[in-house]
């Protein structure tokens, strides 16, 4: 009978914050393996330019950025493998992740870092204006449309929080919002009808967009199903999604703590989870800041607490 495989530190997905984590872990001696998921290199992979991950000067396509970072990882020793996590057991010691549903592998400590994935609308134009002014992340994109007309979808917390920023470099903010009201916490609504740059559409939902080589507008409609129906083209040049995350969680739940938005909580200022030795890193677990460099700066911390667990418990 074939003997399960058994790991020091395993790391879950190939973002930002896993491979950080496995850059740290295999120069701690961990002999850390990875797995990278369906997405090799993670989010970052489907972005053209990043320009604000500190010591890219000139910028550096996701693509490439993630290869270097891969390339960082095996350069000391990391084993990066293809595969897909598929059911994890934390009920026992060593804790079992399961891959592609055939081959179980121990774990001594497990990093989660999967990251989470930002919900579209579903409309066949997301799709192709992708990195053409479709875009789910303010703070990453938002300097390219300095000036210019963008509308955000939403109607929370985030869609005013990202309208706000985006009110400081577009020269007009749409806020596309479905409901005839807010959903965001009074503080924020208060901002947004106080901001002369930022108009509200309420009762307004996007049917599609249209542009010959990137967004140029909005099919829009108003009051969709009631008598007052209208519908319309509104020019835009960014079109800004704001109606959540999914963090990548499913194969968690139920055996790792996870707060009502299905993100991993950890113990404030650090990477632990609710079950000893096991960590989480990056977007998955970070419903804040959502960044390369936050989910970095995390994999970074949880490869260390990863260590310490290890040397604690004379593993
Ligand atoms: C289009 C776009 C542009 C962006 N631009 C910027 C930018 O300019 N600057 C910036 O700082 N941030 C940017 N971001 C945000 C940034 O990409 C994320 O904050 C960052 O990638 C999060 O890193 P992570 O490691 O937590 O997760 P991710 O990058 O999401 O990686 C998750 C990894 O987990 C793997 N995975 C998931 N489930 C499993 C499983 N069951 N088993 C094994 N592996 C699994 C996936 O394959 C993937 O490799 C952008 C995001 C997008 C979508």
């Amino acid at each position: 009978m074939e003997q399960n495989e058994r790991i020091r530190c395993l790391i879950i997905g190939s973002g930002p914050a896993g491979y950080t984590a496995a850059i740290y872990a295999s120069r701690a001696n961990l002999s850390p393996v990875l797995y990278e998921g369906m997405q090799p290199g993670g989010q970052l992979t489907t972005t053209s330019e990043v320009e604000n991950f500190p010591g890219y000067p000139e910028g550096i396509s996701g693509m490439d950025m993630m290869e270097d970072l891969k390339k960082q990882a095996a350069r000391f020793g990391a084993d990066i493998r293809r595969g897909i996590a598929t059911a994890a057991d934390f009920s026992t010691h060593p804790y079992r992740i399961t891959i592609e549903g055939e081959k179980v592998v121990e774990a001594d400590t497990v990093i989660i870092s999967t990251g989470a994935s930002a919900k579209y609308l579903g409309l066949p134009d997301e799709a192709k204006y992708a990195g053409l002014g479709v875009s789910a992340c303010a703070t990453c994109d938002g300097f390219f449309y300095r000036k210019k007309i963008v509308a955000v979808v939403g109607g929370g917390d985030t869609a005013c929080e990202e309208a706000e920023y985006l009110s400081h470099l577009a020269s007009k903010v749409y806020l596309i919002v479905r409901k005839n009201y807010l959903r965001a916490s009074n503080i924020m609504q208060k901002r947004v009808f106080d901001n002369p740059n930022i108009e509200i559409l309420f009762e307004t939902q996007t049917e599609g967009l249209f542009g010959e080589n990137g967004v140029e507008g909005a099919h829009l409609v108003k009051g969709k199903g009631t008598d007052h129906e209208e519908r319309y083209d509104l020019p835009i040049d960014g079109f800004f999604l704001a109606i959540g995350h999914k963090p990548n969680t499913d194969i968690f739940k139920g055996s790792i703590e996870l707060d009502e938005n299905g993100y991993i909580v950890t113990r404030p200022y650090t990477t632990e989870t609710n079950v000893p030795g096991v960590f989480a890193a990056g977007d998955v677990a970070d419903p804040r800041y959502r960044q390369a460099i936050t989910a970095a700066a995390s994999g970074c911390k949880a490869a260390i607490d990863a260590e310490r667990y290890l040397v604690n418990n004379n593993l």
